[in-house]
């Protein structure tokens, strides 16, 4: 009985797909602590390998603990480690789970869209709002989930989070304290995950090679318009250090354009000094549109480029890539408006 069962398990297993569970941190691997939660990494593996054998219902998985951060901490060295991670583990698995903190997933998740080219393969973002190891986390069903849909023929990055699959390079993190707390406000959902897993995605049968493109230049700025932002701050930036900044503006593109309050000569002396200007917007939904208001249009006719409808994840995450990965700042900007990893709408 017990040599059939195991016979029967060993059989099971060679048809079973091959997942990479990359850990790099995140509450998700975190244990209370006073008020509040902190990283553990002892408690973290004893929870985490209590989990195996039931997930090893769905798929024969590998573990590997590559970093292990507070999300918040972590910067481009960290994206180009995860880069390297799957693509020196790319041949021996069939997909990749990678668990990490919620609040720069969806930004590293945008990082590796532009790093990994011509996927085949999923490669997972997921975490939870409470870690593993209480009693309410949402962590086993993230788990249970993410290893599902590696396991699946899509072949993008994506985040899966409370039931629903986004687009990597098209989601952000919406909520602070709710269960759902990822978005993807400009795409579809790439699945929903009920009794079944709704795939709303096609792969391609034939994809060239795939290859990777790490490295990023970290040369970019921010800034958040906002009413009185007083523009001697932005003056005082030195913009030789700079290759890039992007303005969150309000709506459609819009910004102060009035009297001593105006961006307006700010971005004339940032494009005329050869940084590049990207507008973006702080609403979540839909596109800048330059050509709709006064400000954008002078926006555009002092020579800024439009963010179109990314995320400021995807903005972010793109100009960096651009910047290690382009011959010039015209080549960068062709490139920025276009459509790269499916992280804008071309119109
Ligand atoms: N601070 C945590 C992190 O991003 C939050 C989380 O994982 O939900 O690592």
């Amino acid at each position: 009985m017990y040599v059939k069962s195991q016979f029967k398990r060993l059989r099971l297993r060679s048809k079973m797909k091959k997942i990479l569970l990359i850990q790099t941190g995140g509450t998700i691997a975190m244990s209370a602590k006073g008020e509040g939660v902190e990283l553990d990494p002892e408690a973290w593996s004893e929870h985490l390998y209590e989990q195996i054998p039931k997930l090893e219902e769905l798929a024969e998985i590998h573990t590997y603990p590559l970093f292990f951060e507070d999300s918040s901490d972590l910067n481009a060295s960290h994206w180009d480690n995860l880069t390297r991670c799957i693509d020196s583990n790319y041949e021996s698995y069939d997909g990749f789970v990678i668990l990490h903190g919620t609040d720069t997933m969806a930004y590293t998740a945008s990082a590796l869209s532009f790093t990994l080219k011509n996927l085949s393969k999923p490669v997972i973002f997921t975490g939870s709002q409470v870690p593993l190891s209480s009693i309410r986390s949402d962590a086993r069903r993230n788990l249970i989930n993410s290893i599902e849909m590696a396991t699946t023929s899509l072949q993008d990055v994506a985040i899966c989070f409370n039931d629903h699959v986004y687009k990597g390079n098209r989601s952000t993190k919406l909520s602070i304290g709710d269960f759902d707390a990822f978005g993807s406000p400009n795409h579809p959902l790439l699945a929903e995950i009920g009794l079944n897993i709704e795939l709303n995605t096609t792969p391609e049968m034939i994809l060239p090679p795939f290859e990777v493109q790490p490295g990023f230049d970290n040369r970019v700025f921010v800034i958040t318009a906002h009413p009185s932002l007083n523009p001697e701050y932005l003056h005082c930036l030195d913009l030789k250090k700079l290759r890039s900044v992007i303005i969150r503006t309000f709506g459609s593109g819009n910004f102060p354009i009035k009297g001593a309050l105006s961006l307006l000569p700010f971005i004339e002396k940032c494009t005329s000094e050869g940084v590049t200007v990207v507008i973006v917007s702080q609403a979540d939904y839909d596109s800048v549109d330059l050509t709709k208001y006064p400000a954008g249009r002078a926006a555009l006719k002092a020579g800024a480029i439009s963010g179109k409808d990314m995320t400021l994840e995807a903005a972010l995450t793109k100009l960096m890539w651009l910047q290690a990965h382009s011959e010039s700042r015209d080549d960068l900007e062709h490139q920025f408006v276009r459509d790269l990893a499916g992280e804008l709408t071309e119109l």
